[in-house]
């Protein structure tokens, strides 16, 4: 099922594509962190529109609490 369609011109001739991006998040204790991770983008080939869409939202959701887990801390450090 493929309805997705460009949010510009309107097109359905787009594509699918993974981009490299970076997530700026806090972690527990306030400390500032980028989170590298890969994003799928879709890509009009219309009008060369890139846009981001439902799977880039969860799979940066899913990085950050990933991110945030393994930056919490077993033991406490003084
Ligand atoms: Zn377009």
């Amino acid at each position: 099922m493929r309805d997705n369609h460009c949010p510009k011109c309107g097109s359905s001739d787009v594509v699918p594509r993974t981009v490299n991006d970076r997530l700026r998040a806090t972690d527990s204790r306030g400390q500032t962190f980028e989170v590298a991770l890969r994003l799928q983008v879709w890509s009009c080939r219309a009008c060369k529109l890139c846009w981001q869409g439902q799977e880039a939202e969860v799979a940066k959701e899913a990085a950050y609490q990933n991110a945030l887990v393994q930056r919490s801390p077993t033991q406490t450090t003084a």
